[in-house]
């Protein structure tokens, strides 16, 4: 086919079966599994990033931004959980990651850098390419942004920012997660120009190694953040603000439990969940057990919870169980914590509870920013030589100024999500429209279904994912 839905000829559309936007984790291990299945299908992967499989997580270059999990719970393949404890393995023994020796655990209880699971997810994206060309099946990265995108019930069209035009018999939306410092919302705050990268130790090695740092949000991506300060060599006070003022647990190896919540379906409201969670947990901790053994169970059934619930219930979990699910479920690795708990112990690392207003005009060169401590009614502002924006994502595409989200919800092609979390689609991922028509062409997985599923990003979500829809696209699911 070689005209848009709008009737527009064009002469340089490319064909493929499957159109896959994005080439982080979730385009890769999409692309992946649709080599794997049997028949000859050619996918494209559009991704601006020079390579394939990493996005944002996994181009971290520094050995101290790892997993959150270790290698045990970061298995690419649904089908085998140990995957990547036998690839890290191999890939230890070959002499890659030399550091890792200093750590005196098996290979499963290892958190490895990031950087080095990209290069794992790459080589099994390459394994799956080997695999499909004997049956005639390509993958190929076309380099570019996605700037448009028309669907009907014939195929898919894509426009790239460099002109080309494509059309597949499918469209996978891989977008992933748009960072909250690209929306227009934070921008008008100046806080995203203001702002260091978290990640980006060599800017952080040109600071005053004595400046004071101030910390916007207390999370993973805080954690990364002092982990790159003092790699850059920082040595000075660290401020972090966060509205609940919460640090992200440690995450332990904890013990298996009853899978508590599969053994009573009644549970469904976030007050029952909580109230059945707290008394599990003090079960636990007066069996001399771990009080993450019987939060972990709670994993499994936290996409169905919450498909299932009203939008009231979810709001309610939003509003009051989401900054403890976040620091209680989404832990920091066992070096990061330490490092965070020392500089903590010492004073150097303070958290106050207080919310983000805005900069402050300063004079004398240094930064100050507005803040709202939690309880007070009124603003007060703090000085500091430097700011990393760490506050988050925005999931709300309406806000997301890329040019794709704004197309897609001006054609009407897309319809936010629940909460207006990412985008509203089947349990299959198939895009639900502004008029609440199922798309038979176009699909989504990853962080854009946050909304429908609460937790679809993490490794193993995504995982799943990816085998899932790479079945239904083929038609053997
Ligand atoms: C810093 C960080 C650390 C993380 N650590 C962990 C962890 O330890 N464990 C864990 O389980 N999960 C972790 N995650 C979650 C992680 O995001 C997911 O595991 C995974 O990255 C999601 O993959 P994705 O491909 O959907 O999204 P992304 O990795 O965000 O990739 C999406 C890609 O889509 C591209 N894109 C976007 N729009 C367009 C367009 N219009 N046209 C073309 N391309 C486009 C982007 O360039 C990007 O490369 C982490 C996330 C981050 C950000």
């Amino acid at each position: 086919m070689s005209q848009t839905p709008n009737g527009r000829a064009n002469g340089a559309t490319r064909d493929a079966d499957v159109l896959i936007v994005g080439g982080g984790l979730s385009g890769a291990l999409l692309a992946a599994q649709l080599l794997r299945l049997p028949g000859r299908r050619q996918v494209l992967v559009i991704e601006p990033r020079s390579e394939l499989g990493r996005g944002e997580a996994y181009s971290a270059v520094e050995l101290g931004h790892t997993l959150n999990g270790n290698a045990a719970r970061m298995s690419v393949d649904p089908d085998n959980a140990d995957d990547l404890t036998q690839w890290l393995s191999d890939y230890i023994a070959a002499g890659g990651w030399p550091e890792s020796e200093q750590q005196p655990v098996p290979v499963s209880e290892l958190f490895p850098p990031r950087g080095i699971f990209g290069l794992y997810v790459q080589q099994r994206l390459a394994e799956a390419q080997a695999i499909g060309a004997l049956q005639g099946s390509t993958v190929e990265h076309v380099r570019a942004e996605v700037v448009d995108l028309q669907a009907d019930a014939e195929g898919a069209w894509l426009s790239l920012d460099d002109g080309q035009q494509l059309r597949g018999a499918f469209a996978v939306l891989a977008t992933g997660m748009f960072p909250a410092a690209r929306t227009p919302q934070t921008e008008s705050s100046g806080l995203n120009a203001a702002a260091l990268d978290p990640w980006d130790v060599s800017a952080m090695s040109r600071l005053d190694p004595q400046a004071t740092v101030l910390i916007i949000g207390s999370g993973l991506t805080m954690v990364d953040a002092v982990v790159s300060l003092e790699q850059a060599g920082h040595r000075g006070p660290i401020e972090v603000f966060s509205r609940h003022g919460l640090l992200p647990h440690v995450r332990r190896q904890p013990p298996a439990w009853v899978d508590f919540l599969a053994q009573d379906p009644g549970i469904r409201s976030p007050r029952q969940l909580l109230h059945e969670l707290r008394r599990q947990c003090r079960q636990a901790l007066a069996d001399g057990v771990d009080w993450q053994a019987p939060l972990d169970t709670v994993r499994a059934h936290i996409g169905r919870l919450w498909s299932q619930a009203t939008d009231v219930q979810r709001r309610q979990f939003v509003r009051h169980v989401r900054p403890w699910w976040e620091s209680h479920h989404h832990r920091s690795p066992p070096l990061s914590a330490e490092l965070v708990a020392r500089l903590h112990g010492e004073g150097r690392l303070r958290i106050q509870a207080a919310s983000f207003k805005g900069l402050e005009p300063s004079a004398d060169g240094r930064l100050a920013i507005r803040i709202r401590r939690r309880g007070e009614a009124q603003t007060s502002w703090v000085a500091g030589d430097a700011l990393i924006n760490s506050s988050g994502i925005e999931y709300d595409w309406r806000r997301v100024a890329r040019p794709l989200p704004q197309q897609l919800l001006a054609r009407g092609l897309i319809k936010p999500g629940p909460l207006a979390l990412g985008i509203r689609a089947d349990a299959g991922g198939a895009v639900v429209d502004a008029e609440g028509q199922v798309a038979s062409r176009l699909f989504a997985m990853g962080p854009p279904l946050r909304g429908m599923w609460w937790e679809s990003t993490a490794v193993t979500d995504v995982a799943s994912q990816a085998k899932a829809l790479a079945a239904r696209l083929v038609g053997v699911a």
